[in-house]
């Protein structure tokens, strides 16, 4: 007898649907449409793979709705091990394509009749705003449809009695991130890696030549990614649909450039949304921001049209893991779904995986584009969400050349800036934001050298709008991050040395020591007056493991670095049989592990969270084993380093390789990949290759 598979996990993330209006739908099928995205691939496989643990049939409908008009070996079913191995693939593997004909009602007829012929019952569409719009169309007609293809005699009465509706579910694939409904689309993060990833590039020869460069981002009605990217790159001008900018931008701009030249800025940035218009509507291109460069300032700026590196790559860490969890939702939400439900948009919000009326959602994205179109500003801005005004206006703060002067009867503070705890990648881009947002509003930023200790010694700096220039692509802590331990004899010379700088409020941008830290300040407020001030803490850590936050400063590139390490390890371990046994930091949390692990496809991952269990060792070696004696090619374990005191990384390689024993002809090798910064240049040395290599005979 079959034992049922195990309820998914996910049911908390989705609010429960009203299981007994649903009716039980055996076969699904899904299709990537429209532009393709990075990502694409994590959510195909976590449909397929989701759909059949939950005990439905995928089919995969390849080349969108062209395939599904075509019909035939275009509608193909997948099993779990077609989807091994695409999750760090760009684009997705069984095609997007644009399709005239399922424009055409007998283009949907035909479409409607291979579904039927191949008993799909179910729709997971993920694509843009245009192919949800035809899902959705699609669904609307499939009755009518039915009936049509009855009345032409192609189908029997019998037939559509058995298919009278097609329940359907729907995921935004588009690198623009425009769409209602879900905070980030399928593929906006990489696509922003990308853009970064060029820019820093062009940014270094830019700096040698004193050149200014105009970067053209995708975006046609959204002008997220240029915003984004503006603000990850240090842009000093933006030009996005949403907001135009005022009659003799043009002066201005060249304004902001000559003084940034004067105050010694070396580089400039223009980021422009490819759909960026001025106040009249007109399309305001690259060439443009050229001619206008080239006649006011004499200056030949180079123009960069980014086009397609933008959809290109190894998704990132983001688009593996949202995909992966989006996907999971969609298997549940579409398993669930009753005849007259509307169709839901499976969407994030909030780091939650959300769901909402997919039609709603496309409405309120067309209605940014007409509102674009009808010259209403300010009411585009606004649909587009208090996230995105408040970075368009942080930008519109950090890109100036100086600060503005002072509002008469502004407050102004003197604010200290510090880290405490070691160094995370992001605390200069945060410390540049601070100083900069800080001197607009007048106040005078001071900047406390080497942590808790500089403190101590008195090590403050006052930062000028200069000061930070260039601070946004560096990695480290350029004022200092350090875990050296205080000692309680220097709370009062901090004490001396706030009351000597007059310090009025102190911002600790750090992990946990930041906040023990300001805990003992705030505890000895009563007997030391000059503890008495506000105290906050930015959360900074690659480990993600402090209170009061989802995602800590530096843990999104923590990933991003493991899953490029790992990417490697599985490329170069493809021709022959071996498994990775590979460690990530995290101290006591095993947010890195889990994330990398779901990130990369990991067969295991180990978390301090839950130990290690002599029982779990010996059920995973068996697991592998038989993986290995399948055919499996690959395998990849990830341990948090505190997973456990006993059953260190070498341990479990160790353990691996003599107990998976048993079948002479499938080895596989077993590597332990240590944890620190310098793991890939280990991996070089062919030494220490050799001795940490491992052969098992499964
Ligand atoms: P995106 O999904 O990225 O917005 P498109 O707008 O090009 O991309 O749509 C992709 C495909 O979806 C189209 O080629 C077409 O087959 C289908 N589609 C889009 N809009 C409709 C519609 N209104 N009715 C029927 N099919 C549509």
């Amino acid at each position: 007898m079959n034992t049922p598979p195990p309820p998914l996990s996910w049911e908390a993330a989705v609010a429960a649907p009203d299981t007994a209006r649903a009716r039980k739908i055996s076969r699904i099928g899904i299709l990537t449409s429209g532009g393709d995205s990075q990502g694409m691939n994590a959510a195909l496989r976590a449909v397929v793979r989701a759909g059949i643990h939950a005990g439905l049939q995928v089919y995969a409908i390849y080349e969108g709705y062209q395939g599904m008009v075509q019909g035939g070996d275009k509608i193909r079913r997948l099993t779990w091990q077609d989807v091994s191995g695409i999750l760090q693939q760009g684009g997705t593997v069984i095609g997007s394509a644009r399709s005239s004909e399922f424009y055409t009602r007998p283009g949907r007829r035909q479409a409607a009749l291979n579904l039927i012929q191949h008993d799909i019952e179910g729709l997971v569409v993920i694509g843009g705003d245009g192919s949800l719009t035809g899902a959705n169309l699609f669904r609307q007609e499939w009755s009518a449809l039915l009936r049509e293809l009855v009345a032409e005699g192609r189908l029997t009465q019998e037939l559509a009695d058995a298919h009278p509706q097609l329940a359907l579910v729907g995921m935004v694939g588009s690198i623009d991130n425009d769409m209602f409904g879900t905070d980030m689309t399928i593929g906006a993060d990489t696509a922003l890696h990308r853009i970064v990833e060029a820019v820093d590039n062009i940014t270094s020869s830019a700096a040698s030549h004193q050149r200014t460069f105009i970067v053209e981002v995708m975006g046609r009605h959204c002008g997220y990614l240029a915003l984004m990217a503006g603000l990850a790159t240090g842009a000093n001008w933006l030009l996005i649909p949403e907001f135009p900018p005022e009659e003799g931008w043009e002066d201005v701009m060249c304004e902001t450039i000559r003084a940034g030249r004067r105050a010694g800025r070396r580089h400039h940035i223009i980021m422009v949304a490819e759909g960026a218009l001025d106040r009249g509507g007109k399309l305001l291109t690259c060439d443009y921001v050229k001619k206008t460069l080239s006649e006011r300032l004499r200056e030949e700026a180079r123009v960069t049209i980014l086009g397609h590196v933008q959809r290109g790559g190894a998704p990132s860490a983001f688009d593996r893991t949202m995909p992966t969890q989006l996907g999971y939702a969609a298997v549940e939400q579409i398993a669930h779904t009753a005849p007259d439900d509307e169709p839901q948009l499976i969407g994030i919000r909030d780091n939650r995986v959300h769901r909402s009326p997919l039609m709603e959602n496309v409405r309120k994205t067309h209605r940014v584009a007409e509102l674009i179109k009808a010259e209403q500003y300010a009411e585009a801005m606004n649909m587009r969400g208090r996230a995105f005004v408040e970075a368009y206006q942080i930008l519109q703060t950090v890109m100036l050349a100086q600060p503005r002067p002072p509002k008469p009867g502004q407050h102004q503070l003197r604010i200290a800036l510090m880290h405490a705890d070691g160094p995370a990648p992001g605390m200069n881009t945060a410390v540049r934001a601070a100083v900069r947002l800080g001197l607009d509003k007048g106040h005078t930023m001071l900047a406390v050298q080497d942590g808790i200790e500089g403190l101590a010694r008195g090590k403050f700096k006052e930062m000028q709008w200069t000061s930070v220039h260039g601070w946004v692509a560096r990695g480290g802590a350029e004022l200092g991050a350090n875990r050296r331990e205080i000692q309680e004899s220097d709370y009062a010379r901090i004490a001396e040395h706030l009351r000597a700088q007059r310090v009025d409020g102190l911002f600790i941008i750090g992990g946990w020591m930041g906040y023990q830290f300001a805990y003992q300040l705030h505890q000895r407020r009563e007997h030391t007056p000059e503890f008495r001030l506000p105290i906050m803490c930015l959360p900074a850590t690659i480990n993600n493991d402090l209170p009061g936050t989802e995602v800590t400063i530096g843990a999104d590139t923590a990933l991003n670095t493991i899953i490029q390490v790992v990417d490697k390890l599985k490329e170069a371990a493809l021709a022959a049989r071996r498994c990775f046994v590979v460690e990530v930091m995290g101290y006591e949390c095993g947010y890195l592990a889990l994330t990398a692990g779901m990130a990369t496809g990991a067969e295991r991952m180990y978390i301090p969270e839950e130990g290690i269990t002599l029982d779990d060792l010996r059920a995973d070696v068996e697991r592998l084993a038989t993986s290995f004696r399948r055919g499996k090619r690959v395998g990849l374990i990830v341990r948090s380093e505190r997973a456990d005191m006993y059953y260190t990384t070498d341990f479990i390689a160790t353990l691996f390789e003599r107990e998976g024993g048993g079948c002479s002809t499938c080895g596989a090798r077993f590597w332990a990949i240590p944890s620190k910064a310098d793991a890939p240049r280990r991996l070089t040395g062919s030494k220490r290759r050799a001795s940490r290599e491992r052969r098992c005979n499964f």
